[in-house]
Order: structure tokens, then C-alpha cells, then sequence
């Protein structure tokens, strides 16, 4: 698993948290950020980067001492860190000759479907390209019932989002232990966890808040829990020193957390469990044996649309000889209605708007 780390073509997810990027003075370390960088380009394959450190960097502007405890007091301080955390991010790409983008999300995006929808085709598009996300939290607008709260959060749930096959989470601590090694001196590092069953969840101790970082071992395992359910490893390891990448290409301690499946399995898995379609779509016998052979639904294939339906709702399709499949329509019904038929390059002139890819793409269905 760690020989992805120095050279893969599958996605790696990295989250850095807030005390790795930000020194005592609230200065960002940008040699540190540099050498991670660094790696990250020879590394060749595609990467997101999730970065905390928006509201450690600005609350200095806002006068304020330790973390911010009122929200509004944390956005206005992470709207003005966030300038300088993408800023940096972006130079130290450009310095090793690859391109960083800014990406900001909310858990609405994510639980929404139409959203969801369209931050996987952003993303998709920038890492086609050879584009490194940063994300982050959008901290200015997030208020507390729609926070993720802390990033390994957020980076659980970008690495389901995307199917990726790692999630690294870099933090002040090298693994998760028999028991806290600050107050005990046995306590053991676990290489390898199978399964986070409770025993696991009970090692974790309680959450912690430290004046720069948040979250702690037990937002770090519920992370973990929804990576690996959605098929990415994960590697709960420290990013103090230097070059945490180059050291743990080296075997340097940390605690992996085993995927159940991979990520496309996980992803069927769960597009099998969806219930209650909002709507149909008739498929020709063409369209069929194209998706049996792993292709996207495109509106050439399918001869009816039925059902009154939002773009992302469920959809059962409908072959020659019944029903063979469901998934996710990327259209809603009006659009797709006005498609069917058609090939790709009409889309655009049939609806207002440039097209948005197949009507279900092979992601997001899957066949009985
Ligand atoms: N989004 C927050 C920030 O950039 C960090 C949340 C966390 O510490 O996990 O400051």
C-alpha cells in the first residue's frame, strides 16, 4: 500500500491538518508544504490535497489570541486565512512545475445530489487534467447544523465522492495506540486494523481541541470508517516531520486501516441498496449490451422517459425484457425528456444549457 504513496496511478487523497501547517508564531511552514509538494508531483498519479488552516492563518488580522469561539468570529478568520493557505499551496505547485486549484465544500454539497453531482464532475475534470485540488471546508458560509467540523471528515468523505484507493490523514500523532502514549507508557502502536469494530472505536479516547488543530483520533476513526466502507485504505500517520511522505516511502511507523472492497465495488454496493426510484427510463437493446460491456447510458439508447424526477434521483431502467438495472439519471426529467434519442453532440442544441455527460453514467448504476 505505501509503494502508492511514491508512484500510482490511483487516486491518493492527503489531509494535512492545521498544527503541520502552522507554526507557534501562526506562520504557515512553507518549506514543509514544499517538500510535500514535491513528492506529491514525482509522485505522477492523481492527488487531492485536503488542507486545514484557513482559520489558524487569519485570526492573527482578527486580533484574536487562541481559537475562535464564536462562529462568526472563525468565517470571518478563515475567510481571511484562506487567501494565503490557497496562495501558498498554489506557488508551491507552480515552483515544481504542476498546478494547484481551490475547492471549497460544505456538507450540503455533498448530501445534495444535484450538488454532488456537480463538485464529482469538477473534480473529475481537474484531476483528468493533472490538477491538484486543495480543499477545504467553505468555513464563511458552513454554519454549525451543516458543518463537516473538522477535515478528516471532510476528507472521508471527498475520497468516497471520487472512489479513491487512499486516504492519507497527516496529523501530530504516528498511529492509533493500545492506549494514550502521552499518560501511559505500554501503550502499543496498531500497525494494521481489519475492520473498526467497537473495540477499535473504544481505543480512541476522547476528542480533543488544542488551540490549533481539532478533531483527534475519534474524528480521525469516524473518517476512517466511512474511507474504508467506501473502499479507500487509510493511513493514520505524522506529518512532523519534514518529509512525512519520503519517510513513510521508507516504512516510517503509522497505522493502516484496510479497505473492505474496492472503491468501485463499494460504490455498486451501495447503489444496489437505493430504494424507491422517482422514475424510468426504456433502454434499447443496444444501450443494454452497451452497459453490460461497462459503458455510460447515453440518451441515444433510451427510447422513453417516465416519472417526474430531479437531476441525481434514482431511476430504474428498463430493457427489452424488463427491468435490468437503476442508477442515477444526471438530467432531470424535462431535460431528459427533450434528449431522448439523441446523440451527444445535439444535446446542446435541444437544451438551454451545454449537455452534462450520459444521461447515467457508469458510476453511478448498475445492472440486476
Ligand atoms: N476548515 C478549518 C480551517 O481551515 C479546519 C477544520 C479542522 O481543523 O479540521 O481552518
Amino acid at each position: 500500500m505505501r509503494a502508492q504513496l511514491q508512484s500510482g496511478r490511483e487516486l491518493l487523497v492527503v489531509k494535512v491538518g492545521s498544527s503541520l501547517l502552522i507554526d507557534r508564531r501562526g506562520r504557515l511552514r512553507k518549506s514543509w508544504i514544499y517538500t510535500l509538494v514535491s513528492r506529491l508531483v514525482a509522485r505522477g498519479g492523481p492527488a487531492i490535497v485536503v488542507s486545514s488552516g484557513a482559520i489558524a492563518l487569519g485570526r492573527e488580522a482578527l486580533g484574536l489570541a487562541g481559537r475562535p469561539r464564536i462562529l462568526a468570529q472563525a468565517q470571518a478568520a478563515a475567510a481571511v486565512g484562506q487567501i494565503h493557505l490557497a496562495r501558498s499551496w498554489a506557488e508551491a505547485f507552480a515552483r515544481h512545475g504542476g498546478t494547484a486549484a481551490q475547492v471549497l465544500l460544505t456538507l450540503g454539497d455533498l448530501e445534495h445530489r444535484p450538488r454532488y453531482l456537480n463538485a464529482r464532475a469538477t473534480l473529475e475534470m481537474l484531476l483528468e487534467r493533472g490538477i491538484v485540488p486543495i480543499v477545504n471546508e467553505n468555513d464563511t458560509v458552513a454554519t454549525e447544523e451543516i458543518r463537516f467540523g473538522d477535515n478528516d471528515g471532510l476528507a472521508a468523505r471527498v475520497a468516497q465522492l471520487l472512489g479513491a484507493r487512499l486516504l492519507l490523514l497527516l496529523s501530530d500523532v504516528d498511529g492509533l495506540y493500545t492506549a494514550d502514549p502521552t499518560t501511559s507508557p505500554d501503550a502499543r502502536r496498531i500497525d494494521r486494523v481489519e475492520s473498526i469494530n467497537e473495540d477499535i472505536e473504544a481505543l480512541a479516547g476522547a476528542p480533543r481541541s488544542d488551540g490549533v488543530g481539532t478533531g483527534g483520533m475519534i474524528s480521525k476513526l469516524r473518517a476512517a470508517r466511512i474511507a474504508t466502507e467506501a473502499g479507500a485504505h487509510v493511513l493514520l500517520a505524522s506529518g512532523l516531520p519534514d518529509d512525512p511522505l519520503g519517510g513513510l516511502i521508507e516504512e516510517a511507523p503509522a497505522t493502516l486501516l484496510v479497505a473492505g472492497s474496492r472503491p468501485k465495488a463499494a460504490r455498486k454496493q451501495w447503489l444496489r441498496t437505493l430504494q424507491q426510484p422517482a422514475g424510468r427510463l426504456d433502454i434499447d437493446a443496444g444501450a443494454l449490451a452497451a452497459l453490460q460491456s461497462g459503458s455510460s447510458l447515453l440518451a441515444v439508447g433510451v427510447q422513453a422517459v417516465h416519472g417526474e424526477f430531479g437531476r441525481g434521483d434514482l431511476v430504474t431502467l428498463v430493457g427489452p425484457d424488463g427491468p435490468c438495472g437503476q442508477g442515477l439519471c444526471g438530467y432531470r426529467s424535462e431535460q431528459a425528456r427533450c434528449i431522448v434519442g439523441l446523440s451527444s453532440d445535439r444535446i446542446a442544441e435541444v437544451l438551454d444549457e451545454a449537455g452534462r455527460g450520459p444521461l447515467v453514467h457508469r458510476d453511478d448504476l448498475v445492472l440486476f
